[in-house]
C-alpha cells in the first residue's frame, strides 16, 4: 500500500506512462499509450551483410553449410526454455537426421541462476557434435545478425517474454520463428502467416517439421514475416508514434492541432 503511494507520487510529475503491452499496463495517475519497441535497420545486428560475412559463421562455429539450421539467440534464463528447445530439436531431427541446433547466448558469470541454466544446456547438448551452444560477448551484434541470417528456422520458445527483440530481428532477416505464445511474442508472430506461436515442446517440433519439409511455405512465411516488420517494428514507426505522442500531451485539450506555423503545434 505504502509502496503504491510511492510510485503514485513518483509517477505523478510525468504526463504519461508509455507500455509496450496492453497486458503490462497499471493502475496509475496519469494516461498510458502503448507503443511497441522496435529495431533499427542500419545497427551492427540488424544491417544487411555481404555473403561472405554470413559465410564466416560457418567456419568459425563449425556449422554445416548444407545441411538446415535451427537457431535461437537468448540469454540463458529458465524463461527462454533452452531446454525446451532442445527437446523440440531433438525430435524434429527424429524426421530430419540433418538438423543443426545453435543456442547462442552471452557468457552468465555474473548471473548464478544463468550460470546453472547454461551448465544444464551443456549436460544436455553434450554428446551431439550438431548441437553448438555458442557464448557469445555482449558486442556481437555483427555475429549474431550472421547468424540469423544463416539460420532456417528460428526459434524464440520463451514461457514468459516482455516484447522479445529476438523474435523481431530474426523476422527482419526474411526468417519464420517459432515462438512461445506468450508477451510481446504474440504481436509480431501472427500464427500461420508471419510464424508460428507455441506452447510447447511438442508444438515446436511439429512446426519445426512442417517448415523444413515444406520449403515454399518457409519462404512464404519469412518473406511475409519481413514485411510484417517493415510495417510495424522498425525504429521509424516508433519515432513517429513518441513524436506524435509529445505532440497530443503538448496540445492537451484542443480540438485541432494545426502543424503548418513552426509545425510544433503550439501556438
Ligand atoms: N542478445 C545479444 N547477445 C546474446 C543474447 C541476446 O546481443 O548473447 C540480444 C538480442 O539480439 C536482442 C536482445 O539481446 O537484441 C534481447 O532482447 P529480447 O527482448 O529478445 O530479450 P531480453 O533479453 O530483453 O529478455
Amino acid at each position: 500500500m505504502r509502496q503504491h503511494g510511492i510510485a503514485t507520487r513518483l509517477l505523478s510529475i510525468y504526463d504519461a506512462s508509455i507500455f509496450s503491452l496492453a497486458a503490462f499496463a497499471q493502475t496509475l495517475p496519469h494516461p498510458q499509450y502503448l507503443i511497441p519497441p522496435s529495431i533499427d535497420p542500419l545497427a551492427d545486428k540488424n544491417i544487411e551483410l555481404p555473403k561472405d560475412e554470413v559465410e564466416k559463421v560457418y567456419e568459425e562455429f563449425k556449422l554445416d553449410r548444407v545441411r538446415p539450421i535451427l537457431l535461437q539467440v537468448s540469454r540463458f534464463d529458465r524463461f527462454k526454455d533452452p531446454i525446451g528447445v532442445i527437446r523440440a530439436y531433438r525430435m524434429a531431427k527424429q524426421s530430419n537426421h540433418s538438423l543443426q541446433l545453435v543456442l547462442a547466448g552471452g557468457s552468465a558469470d555474473d548471473d548464478p541462476e544463468g550460470e546453472a541454466v547454461l551448465r544444464e544446456v551443456q549436460a544436455e547438448t553434450a554428446g551431439d557434435p550438431d548441437m553448438h551452444v555458442l557464448l557469445l560477448p555482449p558486442d556481437a551484434h555483427l555475429t549474431i545478425n550472421a547468424l540469423q541470417r544463416a539460420a532456417d528456422v528460428v526459434m524464440q520458445k520463451s514461457l514468459k517474454e516482455g516484447f522479445g527483440l529476438t523474435v523481431t530481428e530474426a523476422m527482419w532477416k526474411g526468417k519464420p520463428v517459432i515462438g512461445g505464445d506468450v508477451g510481446g511474442i504474440r504481436l509480431q508472430i501472427v500464427n500461420h502467416h508471419t510464424g508460428f506461436l507455441v506452447k510447447t515442446p511438442e508444438g515446436a517440433a511439429l512446426r519445426i517439421r512442417y517448415l523444413l519439409a515444406r520449403e515454399d511455405k518457409l519462404r512464404e512465411l519469412g518473406a511475409k514475416a519481413k514485411a510484417f516488420v517493415q510495417e510495424n517494428f522498425l525504429i521509424t514507426r516508433q519515432l513517429r508514434e513518441h513524436l506524435t505522442l509529445m505532440l497530443a500531451l503538448l496540445n492537451a485539450g484542443q480540438d485541432r492541432i494545426n502543424l503548418s506555423n513552426g509545425n510544433s503545434g503550439v501556438s
